[in-house]
């Protein structure tokens, strides 16, 4: 009935081991929806592996998307710097189909001191030239890159907005706890909602059917994000952020990186459950 379905930014806590099986197994006893793999260490996983995660997901009903490498900078000055980061992205997207994923969220790049529109123009082209190669693979995951925390980091919400107009299979991860410590504010109902009203104009009303989205506490300063943190031990205003997804009424996958992965995504959905039948 939800649009929404929630889970963790990686296996939980709580379940038997720490593989991905086991975590989707574990998501699915726990009552939540969906599940993002983390391959931010680097892409362990083979195919034989991967095709196994896809069979568990189907058969438990657990929506799953991927998380690519942290090294990876479409920005970087160094041509072999941009050729690893293009094949991260590729092997994340590979692997992820074989799972079964619907996507991957990746850190697009870090400015390194150039201007905003001279590092936008950079990552368009590196990211174009992968996305050319995973189309002539017939490869269907979306690639998502995400709002990052930091000042230093690609990735304001009109940059991201920027490529997902411009580029073909492109969508936005919002990550409302980086964008609330990068700005240190956006922590409204108002303003939250001016970010999805931000998304239909420029993206659409799909786009909102269509959503990915990481919510945590976080901590922050002048640089931006500091650490994550447990949601109720932040100042993050997730029951407004949760009412404004419901008024939107986007559809989609919420992951939680809280360091209490599964207890704050059962928290997240509890609480947007309990809007929904309020009505
Ligand atoms: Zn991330």
């Amino acid at each position: 009935m939800a649009g929404l379905f929630f889970g963790t930014g990686g296996t939980p806590h709580s379940a038997k081991a720490k593989s991905t099986i086991a975590g989707i197994e574990r998501i699915a006893e726990l009552g939540l929806g969906c599940m993002e793999i983390e391959f931010v260490q680097g892409v362990k996983m083979g195919e034989a592996s991967a095709r196994l995660v896809a069979e568990t997901a189907t058969r438990e009903g657990v929506r799953l998307s991927a998380h690519a490498p942290y090294f990876i900078n479409f920005n970087a000055h160094e041509p072999e710097k941009i050729r690893a980061s293009q094949d991260r992205l590729l092997q994340t997207a590979r692997i992820a189909s074989l799972c079964n994923a619907e996507s991957v969220v990746f850190h697009a790049a870090f400015y390194l001191g150039d201007s905003p529109d001279k590092a936008y123009a950079t990552v368009k082209k590196y990211l174009a030239e992968t996305l050319n190669r995973l189309r002539r693979e017939n490869n269907r995951v979306w690639i998502r890159p995400e709002i990052m925390g930091k000042p230093s980091g690609f990735g304001t919400l009109e940059e991201i907005l920027d490529l997902c107009t411009e580029l073909e299979r492109v969508a936005p991860c919002l990550d409302f706890a980086h964008w609330h410590a990068r700005t240190g504010g956006l922590n409204s109902y108002q303003e939250f909602a001016s970010i999805l009203q931000q998304v239909k104009e420029r993206l659409g009303k799909a786009a909102l059917d269509n959503m990915h989205i990481h919510v945590s506490g976080i901590a922050y300063g002048k640089k931006g994000e500091i650490k994550h943190l447990n949601l109720k031990e932040s100042d993050f205003q997730y029951t407004e952020l949760l009412k404004a997804l419901k008024d939107y009424d986007t559809k989609g996958l919420v992951i939680c990186e809280s360091p209490d992965l599964e207890e704050d995504a059962l928290l997240l959905q509890e609480t947007y459950n309990t809007l929904l039948k309020a009505g």
